[in-house]
């Protein structure tokens, strides 16, 4: 946490304390939590925080590389702390974005292919997860 906090003062944010209880919120998560999860979770305890808040912390912790922002789900943004290469799947049935693990190799082969400089990889998959399947055949 206090990591976190510094490297956002680094980048010049003010440290405030919505922007302190997003950061606390997102830390560790392992589930993807959206925009709208922060602000229905946050509300109870700070009733004047927007979206607008929400967004801009977002960003100012995607810059100093403490989350990602993930856009696997085409109507909504997702935040994701975890700082493991890892592709995600979206299940388009029930919603719900899993992890899937990503090893060195396959990132190094990905890498191959290109002479770009790459600061970020998003792979991201899409279909019925085991739980949704098995209501889909039965
Ligand atoms: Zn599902
Ligand atoms: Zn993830």
């Amino acid at each position: 946490m206090e990591e976190a906090v510094s490297a956002l003062k680094r980048q010049g944010a003010k440290i405030t304390s919505q922007r302190l209880a997003i950061l606390r919120l997102l830390q560790g998560r392992r589930d993807h939590p959206s925009a709208e999860c922060v602000y229905q979770e946050l509300k109870g305890e700070f009733p004047t925080i927007s979206f607008a808040t929400i967004y801009s912390t977002t960003q100012l912790l995607a810059q100093a590389e403490l989350i990602q922002i993930l856009t696997v789900d085409n109507k909504r943004v997702h935040f994701d702390p975890n700082p493991e290469p890892h592709a995600h799947y979206h299940c388009i049935h029930c919603g719900r974005i899993y992890d899937i693990p990503l090893n060195e190799r396959t990132v190094g082969e990905i890498l191959q292919h290109t002479d770009f400089q790459v600061d970020q990889i998003q792979i991201y998959l899409y279909g019925a997860c085991p739980e949704c399947l098995k209501g889909l055949t039965q």
